[in-house]
């Protein structure tokens, strides 16, 4: 087992900070070099048509820095952590649907005023300029996928048809691109302006490719991971276990997860993410399903020794997030994979363990984490019982009543969407700081 004595790092910046400072620093230092190149050459046409320009370019920049909260870059993903990265995406994205719609309805209204003609004219007149068509067609796309992506019609849809919809951004992307150098206006003002244009679409188009490409195949080739073995832990959970070759350089730690393609047993194209249950050794990883539907629950007939494709490590899931030397480790369900994980990393004395399942029996891993904590001298609450049938473990005053010294403690919480949103709502009403909490969600988008 890796035991080892958890970093209670007190650096200058935390982690997490360092991760949102350099996004911060993205966003101004663009938005400045954006508003220098529109007080210096974007002037439009009417005062409509300047106000068209000057959203455009934001909506540019907007566009490009959601492909950067995407890219899944290990340096970023570390230390935000790819559930708080999608959210900011997710947000970004609504905000960058109303201000393409903004400048859209601009434009047809700065061209109507020019002609003196009705909007719905002026409209397809444009539609039938080439620049401006392609602005039309990556337009749609984002309104499209905005309106799968609302959260009514993404609980209806299968997440793959979600994301194969959402995967048309990219075309939405291609199409912005060729749009905004179409329109010479902002690409080709200046020359500074040409070379800022290239390199910020560069930039962010060679993150997404080496964080979403480039670097998966790379550690793919190198580390030709296999199934070792596949070991049934309950009815309904399974553990895989995962060598390679070079594991002890996969950049792996407790508490993250990866997203696994197994081509034996899934087609190629379908990935689900889920947690490492137990500490990276060098020599294997493993994971631990639960059966939720056909690929979670058909990996229980993986055959030993077919290749995976593995992506990751993600997630700030880690203790290089620790702030304190006692920890509480809350666990919904099978969200006790990445503390089981964790509880390895944890050193003799001050942590608690709270795992929420519905009965004893459906307590995954139960006799591992009971060992660990044991080993620990720590201490351990299996929470049985139903929300619905009025068991409450995670209301503020029962966890208080648990852990009394909560506020001083770094707490870990993982689990279903809604679980995990009620702890850290209770988290809150307790006054334990921002800082000192730590969570993963079973549910990305
Ligand atoms: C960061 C993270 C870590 C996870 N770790 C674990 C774990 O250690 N053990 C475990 O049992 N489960 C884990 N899960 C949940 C697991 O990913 C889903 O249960 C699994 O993907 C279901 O796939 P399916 O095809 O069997 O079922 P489906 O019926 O196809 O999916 C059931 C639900 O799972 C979610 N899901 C499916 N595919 C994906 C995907 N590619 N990305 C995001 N969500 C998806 C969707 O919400 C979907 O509605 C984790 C989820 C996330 C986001």
């Amino acid at each position: 087992m890796n035991a080892t004595v958890p970093r209670v790092r007190h650096r200058p910046v935390p982690p997490a900070a360092a991760g949102r400072g350099a996004l911060w620093i993205f966003v101004l230092v663009n938005l400045v070099i954006v508003e220098a190149l529109f007080l210096t050459a974007g002037t439009g046409k009417n005062g409509v048509l300047t106000v068209a320009k000057f959203v455009g370019l934001h909506a540019a920049v907007l566009m490009l820095f959601q492909l950067l909260l995407v890219a899944r870059l290990p340096w970023l993903d570390r230390r935000i952590g790819m559930d708080r990265l999608t959210v900011w995406h997710r947000w970004a994205g609504f905000t960058l649907l109303w201000t393409i719609l903004t400048h859209a309805v601009l434009v047809v209204l700065g061209y109507a005023l020019l002609d003196g003609a009705p909007m719905v004219k002026t409209f397809f007149a444009l539609a039938g300029v080439p620049a401006s068509l392609l602005g039309i067609c990556a337009a749609t796309i984002v309104v499209v996928v905005a309106a799968v992506s609302a959260r009514s019609v993404r609980r209806r849809l299968r997440y793959e048809t979600w994301h194969g919809v959402h995967l048309l951004l990219y075309l939405a992307l291609g199409l912005a691109f060729v749009h905004q150098l179409l329109e010479t206006t902002t690409f080709s003002s200046s020359v500074f302006a040409t070379a800022y244009w290239w390199v910020l679409w560069l930039f962010a188009f060679g993150a997404l490719v080496a964080g979403r490409i480039v670097l998966p195949l790379w550690r793919n080739a190198y580390h030709r991971f296999r199934v070792s073995a596949v070991v049934p832990e309950a009815e309904d959970v399974v553990s895989v276990y995962v060598t390679g070759r070079r594991l002890d350089r996969f950049p792996a730690r407790a508490g993250q997860f990866c997203i696994w393609r197994f081509p034996g047993h899934n087609r190629w194209w379908l990935a689900n993410p889920f947690s490492l249950s137990a500490a990276p050794d060098g020599r294997s990883l493993r994971l631990t399903a639960k059966a939720a539907g056909t690929a979670s629950a058909g990996l229980r007939h993986v055959p030993v020794g077919s290749r995976v494709f593995v992506e990751g490590p993600y997630g700030a899931f880690t203790s290089v997030h620790r702030t304190r030397p006692g920890a509480l480790l809350i666990a919904g369900g099978v969200g006790i994979t990445p503390i089981r994980a964790l509880l390895e990393e944890e050193p003799a004395g001050d942590v608690v363990v709270l795992h929420r399942v519905r009965g004893e029996a459906d307590a995954v891993l139960a006799d591992e984490v009971r060992t660990l904590v044991a080993d620990r001298g720590g201490r351990l609450h299996l929470l049985t019982g139903r929300t619905s049938e009025g068991a409450t473990p995670f209301a503020p005053d029962a966890l208080r009543a648990l852990v009394p010294d909560i506020a001083e403690r770094d707490v870990y919480v993982c689990g279903p969407p809604a679980m995990t949103s009620a702890v850290l709502a209770a988290l809150r009403e307790l006054d334990v700081p921002a800082r000192r909490v730590h969570s993963e969600r079973f549910g990305l988008a």
